[in-house]
């Protein structure tokens, strides 16, 4: 008789205190920048830590091969990379050895979509390939202070959640400013080459964090401290020494999709980011905490259900908002120590206001109302020229909002939005299609380029004679100021007309 066996849920072999010596933390699927920051938070913490590779499209396929074929494709990916990854080291040092040396963290959750699944997947992948006895751990992505993980061998406490959380802000920071230099940069390659350096400091500065006892203690401490805002100061110091040409007429591409697919840089998004720079675009990316403060939001909006049958619900409300604000915050001050030049957070309920008419803000999932949102607030307040929306394949919530979007577009037809459903095998498909829309930007750039000269009298040559005469104008860290349009050579014509006037 065959027999059946009830459904267990996944329970990791222990990690050890003990072995904190000798076995590597493995993580990733972040931008670059965020990962090398993050693993010296590890690393500060007397932990051995590895970044996976970004994945790749072998990875796909081995995650396509491993677990289950119909899932999303961002799930496909992370689990083929980290089975790679794995297969690699068990075939050069055995399984038994790769087990014992490496555990794997990730976030998890419950939720609408494949998210609260990955787990599973990994699983049953790492069966798929004999190594049933590795260990990988879920942190909820919800919970700052979550004791020891089984064994005791890593402890999510707050000394680990908040410096993830500075190290993201601080890489969000960073990132933003380098895609604003790069494309007007006069010396090629001196960006990356100064973004190389920057990370190598701020990775220094957080493997050399001050350690802080107790819960509040650590709280107070990154709250209060300049020493992450010195540790961007000096970056600020590197970038001054970029020279750029900021009246090349470049169309600003808003990203925007599914979490891992707009943060990665590689072969995951068809190395979105770097093939719209090299056609002339100005990439406005995606930052993480964008994503941190939606979901401080999506509690707001849980406890505003419950106002009317939960006397403290209204308490709750003030106190994730204001949780919100501090958030805010903080990212504004570690934007001011690199010259205000970082994008600033949208208004989480100003994103909620321009969806609603699409999307009803309590579908969770993936980002939720955000798309529409987002799309919709680069659009109406000039930020960008085009909305550039990854889609990964088979992603239930992209689904929903890339059909939300057919209604926002027959209200406003001049939004240019090109949603590029990503599934690894269609890169020419994907690209082809963003370069149709792209081409439209980059009229729409140039157009708005030409009214700028035209509203201010100033021709091209003129605005190039006053920035000769002010030399800190054409450093990488001079802040051009949004005057209303949105690329950037548009506002600087803008900007020294109003100040030859001024
Ligand atoms: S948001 Fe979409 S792509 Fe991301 S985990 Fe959920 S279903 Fe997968």
């Amino acid at each position: 008789m065959n027999q059946t066996s009830p459904y267990r849920t996944y329970r990791p072999a222990p990690f050890t205190p003990e072995e904190r010596g000798q076995v590597e933390i493995l993580f990733g699927g972040l931008h670059w920048r965020a990962e090398r920051l993050i693993k010296a938070v590890f690393e500060n913490l007397g932990h051995r830590a590895r970044i996976l590779p970004t994945a790749t499209r072998e990875d796909l396929l081995a995650g396509r091969e491993l677990a289950d074929v119909g899932q999303c494709c961002p799930t496909s990916f992370t689990t083929g990379n980290l089975a790679n990854f794995l297969r690699a080291e068990a075939s050069r040092i055995g399984a038994e050895e790769t087990a014992r040396r490496y555990v794997y963290v990730t976030a998890g959750s419950c939720g609408a979509c494949r998210f609260g699944q990955y787990h599973q997947s990994y699983e049953l992948a790492l069966r798929n390939v004999g190594l049933e006895a590795f260990r990988l751990f879920l942190v909820a992505q919800d919970r700052m202070d979550q004791g020891a993980l089984a064994g005791g061998g890593l402890k999510v406490d707050m000394p680990l959640t908040l410096g993830i959380l500075w190290a993201i802000l601080c890489a969000d920071a960073l990132q933003s400013l380098e895609y604003q230099v790069r494309p007007y940069e006069v010396v090629p390659g001196e960006t990356d080459r100064v973004v190389a350096a920057c990370v190598d400091h701020l990775e220094q500065a957080f493997r050399n964090r001050p350690q802080r006892d107790g819960k509040w203690g650590s709280l107070a401490w990154h709250l209060g401290t300049g020493y992450f805002v010195e540790a961007l100061r000096e970056v600020y110091r590197r970038f001054e020494a970029i020279e750029v040409d900021r009246l090349r007429v470049r169309p600003v591409v808003k990203i925007t999709g599914e979490f891992y697919l707009q943060t990665v840089e590689g072969e995951p998004n068809h190395n979105m980011h770097r093939w719209l720079e090299a056609e002339g675009a100005e990439v406005y990316p995606a930052a993480i905490a964008v994503w941190l403060d939606y979901w401080m939001r999506f509690y707001v909006q849980g406890f505003e259900d419950e106002v009317g049958v939960d006397r403290t619900a209204r308490a709750k409300i003030a106190a994730v908002r204001a949780l919100q604000r501090v958030f805010g915050w903080t990212y504004d001050r570690l934007r001011a120590a690199l010259g205000g030049i970082p994008h600033a957070l949208p208004d989480q309920y100003e994103l909620r206001r321009l969806a609603a008419p699409y999307y009803h803000h309590r579908l969770s999932g993936g980002e939720g109302d955000m798309l529409v949102g987002k799309a919709l607030w680069a659009h109406l307040n000039r930020r960008a020229h085009m909305i550039c929306e990854l889609s990964p394949y088979a992603c239930m919530p992209n689904t929903m909002s890339i059909g939300a979007m057919a209604g926002v577009l027959g209200k406003h037809p001049d939004l240019l939005y090109a949603p590029l459903e990503i599934k690894g095998d269609a890169e020419v498909h994907a690209l082809s299609r963003c370069q149709m829309i792209l081409t439209e930007a980059k009229k729409r750039a140039q157009r708005e380029y030409e009214e700028a000269l035209e509203r201010t009298g100033l021709t091209t040559e003129r605005a190039r004679a006053l920035l000769e005469a002010h030399p800190e104008m054409r450093r990488a860290t001079y802040r051009v100021p949004h005057a209303g349009a949105a690329g950037t050579a548009a506002n600087l014509v803008l900007h020294l007309a109003a100040r030859g006037r001024a």
